[in-house]
């Protein structure tokens, strides 16, 4: 009983009451109080009770053999005493029950003893079980509670670790501190440098504000300034377009240049029997030799002189063609309408003066005109204008109208219709109307153009010497900011060969052909001609080519007629031909132009 299972609990009792300390004392007392009970009488029984074990109480057993030491001697040891001696045998006897009752009293009182030894230890083995129960209890609330203590362990471990991990955390969060210190440090440092540059650039900011209001002054005069010099500017436009019209005008309206081709080879013959003017570039002659038939007279020179507004030798460039030309294109854009032809017959180099070749200096009328269009057009922008350049190529076989920019298929070609829009004004129906912005679209479009007419070419012999071609650029100009329009057309007009063919020697399509051209060049200079003479009645409508052209002909146009003539001796006749037909055209003076302003 003295080990107690308590001690064993690591844990110490927190309260007294837990120590089974009171029992334990309680047994001692009692375990005492035995064995001081017992030490008198003799008794031998010893205590279940552990705690008196070292009592120096004497055994119950003890107790007995002293209180049997105790009887008389006479029967311990005594001899039989003989069958007379009854005497002595009764007092033996005497002594013995002497003895006997003593021993039962002994035991008595000794039983009494253990009885109430046993009562207390009963008593205290109750109080022992109580006690064992409680610790039991005690063992099971300390096993919950260890198992309890062994989860905060373990939650204790992990929160160890996590203590670990935010150590880690920490250690890294306070280098972190330690950089972010040291950057705010330097933070600071410029903050404090750039504050002081604040400081000065504020000063300075002032000053500019103060400059800048004396500037915005010096704006608003100079945009006042601006503004009347662009009035002025407009003004001045204006009265370049004036003065530029009256120079076209005096230079006359429809102006005529003629250009000779130069020889192709050297197998050709000189070209004698035209004459160029030394003195200046406005005259040529046809000089032709008639042998005389008769005897030995001498041969008759007969020459024919023929005065242009600039006649253009074999030598000439076509730059320096364009030259002439581009006065024209620039009152094109001023809102006149322009139209110029190459007249001539097949192989004089109508086409070579309209297209040109390839090659940059060969490039003709067209693609310097278009390029000195959008050149133009661009300096005006600046001035407020804004332009927009529509193209068309038509071509006119046989009185009937061909769309040289046509894409789809050969056999679903529309037919086209010429219609009266105003006075100045037609348009062709089921025609390609191209809007156009550079010099290259427009290149492209000529390469198209070609292409269709080499298709045609391949089913009709030559055919392009017999079909006049027009290429046609609309421009439509804008001055937004001073609400003025102008819309004009250039017209650049490469026409068939103007050959005559002896009608006995055509027949079928090409007398056909020959009709058509004979028709449309003739009522050409008809038109030119009424048109000269001021007369009410103009015959657009009797040729295809007059009608597309009502716009860019008559009062409100500058025409301009190439005549192109072969240098051959054998070409004479026709050289002769155009070179008359040219004159006539030269002697008109259309009516004075005004721009198609709105
Ligand atoms: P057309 O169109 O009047 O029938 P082309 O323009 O086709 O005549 O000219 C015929 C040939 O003469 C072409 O090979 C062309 O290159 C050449 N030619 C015409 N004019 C000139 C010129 N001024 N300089 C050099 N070659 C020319
Ligand atoms: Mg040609």
């Amino acid at each position: 009983m003295s080990r107690l299972p308590v001690a064993s609990i690591k844990r110490p009792l927190s309260s007294k009451s837990e120590l089974p300390q009171p029992a334990t004392k309680k047994m001692c007392k009692a375990g005492v109080a035995i064995s001081q009970n017992l030490r008198p009488a003799a008794s031998v029984v010893p205590p279940r009770c552990s705690v008196p074990a070292k009592s120096t109480a004497k055994p119950l057993g003890a107790m007995r053999a002293a209180s049997v030491a105790a009887a008389p001697s006479r029967v311990v040891g005594a001899s039989k005493r003989p069958a007379w001696d009854l005497k002595g045998r009764v007092s033996d006897l005497e002594n013995k029950l002497q003895n006997c009752q003593s021993q039962k009293k002994s035991f008595g009182e000794e039983f009494k003893i253990l009885k109430e030894q046993f009562a207390q230890v009963r008593k205290s083995e109750a109080e022992c079980q109580e006690e064992n129960q409680r610790l039991k209890q005690q063992l099971g609330d300390l096993q919950e509670e260890l198992s309890v203590l062994a989860n905060v362990k373990s939650d204790l471990q992990n929160v160890s670790e996590e203590r670990d991990s935010l150590q880690n955390q920490l250690k890294k969060l306070s280098n972190e501190h330690e950089v972010l210190q040291r950057l705010r440090d330097d933070l600071e440092t410029e903050l404090h440098n750039v504050q002081s540059k604040l400081s000065i650039q504020t000063s300075a900011l002032g000053r500019c504000q103060e400059s800048l209001r004396e500037s915005q002054e010096t704006v608003n005069s100079l945009s006042q300034t601006v503004a009347r010099k662009q009035d002025e500017l407009h003004c001045a436009e204006m009265e370049r377009r004036k003065l530029h019209n009256t120079i076209q005008e005096l230079k006359g309206n429809i102006r005529v240049f003629c250009r000779v081709r130069p020889l192709l080879s050297s197998k050709e013959t000189a070209m004698q029997h035209i004459q160029l003017s030394t003195h200046d570039d406005k005259a040529l002659t046809l000089v032709k030799t008639e042998q005389s038939h008769v005897g030995n007279a001498t041969d008759t020179e007969k020459s024919y002189n023929f005065s242009f507004d600039r006649v253009f030798g074999p030598q000439s460039a076509q730059s320096e063609v364009f030259d002439e030309i581009s006065l024209l294109v620039q009152s094109a854009l001023d809102g006149y309408n322009v139209c110029c032809f190459a007249y001539g017959q097949t192989g004089s180099g109508k086409t070579f003066t309209m297209e040109g070749a390839d090659m940059d200096d060969m490039r003709g009328v067209i693609p310097r005109a278009v390029q000195q269009v959008f050149k133009s057009a661009k300096g005006l922008a600046e001035a407020g204008w804004q332009y927009t350049f529509t193209a068309s190529f038509v071509e006119i076989y046989n009185e009937t109208l061909r769309d040289l920019l046509y894409t789809g298929k050969p056999n679903k070609r529309p037919e086209h219709e010429i219609r009266k829009v105003s006075n100045s004004e037609v348009t062709v129906t089921n025609l390609t109307y191209k809007r156009v912005t550079t010099e290259d679209e427009v290149c492209s479009l000529i390469i198209l153009a070609n292409q269709n007419r080499s298709t045609a070419q391949t089913k009709m012999n030559d055919h392009s010497s017999r079909s006049h071609s027009i290429f046609k650029l609309d421009i439509e100009g804008e001055n937004t900011g001073r609400g003025t329009k102008c819309k004009s057309s250039l017209c650049l007009v490469d026409l068939a060969g103007s050959e005559r063919v002896q009608k006995s020697q055509s027949q079928g399509e090409r007398f056909k052909e020959m009709t058509a051209i004979n028709s449309s060049l003739t009522n050409l200079g008809i038109v030119i001609a009424a048109l000269a003479n001021k007369e009410n009645f103009v015959p657009y409508r009797n040729s295809k080519l007059t009608y597309l052209l009502q716009g860019c002909l008559g009062g409100n146009s500058k025409t301009l007629m190439f005549v192109n003539i072969s240098p051959e001796e054998e070409s004479f006749n026709e050289s002769l031909n155009s070179l008359r037909f040219a004159s006539k055209v030269n002697d008109c003076v259309i009516g004075t132009a005004t721009a198609n302003r709105k």
